[in-house]
């Protein structure tokens, strides 16, 4: 698979009528979960090509790892919302959408089952218990499948070497927290970033906290919630060193929990 005239081909590909205009030099790549179920993605595929939908991404990766695409990569879709990312608000006109399928929030219910938002019932073997990193509470998440992981991994590499412009990879829960909670906890966005951006197989980059006390956040900028503090002296390895003032590290906070988070790279040593 390759991406021609804005399109990955050979790839399954219709239309969708949500669109806005021309999408120029998009900085910023937003992962999405569809909130749907099934086996394969076409429903939600074909969800987007409906008007009345009101809704689109590029592209939608299923469960079974196929790729559909429903927008070209040089029209805007529909996906972000309203949302804000440093600063610039209408993420859509300046990102690329890719939705995952997976249910996200997952519920026990009464009669001891694990099931969706819509009440489908759900293996108990896909609910993992986390806590989302917007939120206080644990809650049930469906998990992604390998499978599924590196198919998204695979169309992510496309559309960061066809749009180089692209210098950020977030969840839609980054520019919209609050309102929505994709791709979640469930999705492990640490190595995904790590594998599509091409680091996946070169060494960790372990640095060194500098300052007392730095505040791990839950998003790049002032304006997310404080995870915890890493001490100084603490070593965190960098999964992703944004061309801003922030990195994405994982490490062990002064409370002992192991997090994934976002701090100021100033204090990194
Ligand atoms: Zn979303």
């Amino acid at each position: 698979m390759q991406i021609v005239d804005h399109r990955l081909k050979p790839g399954w590909y219709k239309p969708s009528p949500n669109v806005g205009g021309a999408l120029v030099r998009p900085t910023l790549l937003v992962m999405h979960f569809t909130a749907g179920g099934g086996a394969g993605p076409k429903g939600v595929a074909d969800y987007f090509l409906r008007p009345e939908a009101k809704a689109s991404a590029h592209v939608v990766v299923g469960r079974d790892g196929g790729v559909l695409q429903v927008v070209p990569f040089n029209v805007k879709a529909w996906h972000a919302g309203r949302s804000v990312w440093r600063g610039r608000s209408n993420c859509n006109d300046f990102s690329i959408g890719v939705e995952i399928d997976n249910w996200g929030r997952l519920t026990r219910t009464a009669d001891g089952l694990v099931r969706s938002w819509t009440n489908a019932v759900v293996d108990p073997g896909k609910a993992a218990e986390l806590t989302h990193k917007n939120e206080t509470s644990r809650s049930l998440w469906e998990t992604y499948d390998e499978t599924q992981l590196q198919a998204v991994v695979r169309v992510t590499r496309l559309i960061l070497a066809a749009y180089p412009s692209i210098t950020e990879i977030v969840g839609h829960d980054d520019i919209a927290p609050g309102r929505k909670t994709d791709p979640g906890p469930a999705f492990p966005m640490g190595r995904f970033v790590a594998l599509a951006a091409g680091r996946g197989d070169r060494a960790p980059i372990t640095r060194r906290v500098t300052a007392s006390r730095l505040n791990a956040r839950g998003g790049a900028g002032l304006d997310f919630d404080v995870l915890g503090v890493f001490t100084q002296g603490t070593q965190v390895e960098v999964i992703y060193d944004s061309p801003g003032p922030w990195a994405q590290v994982t490490g062990r906070l002064s409370d002992g929990a192991e997090v994934t988070a976002w701090v100021a790279d100033q204090y990194l040593a």
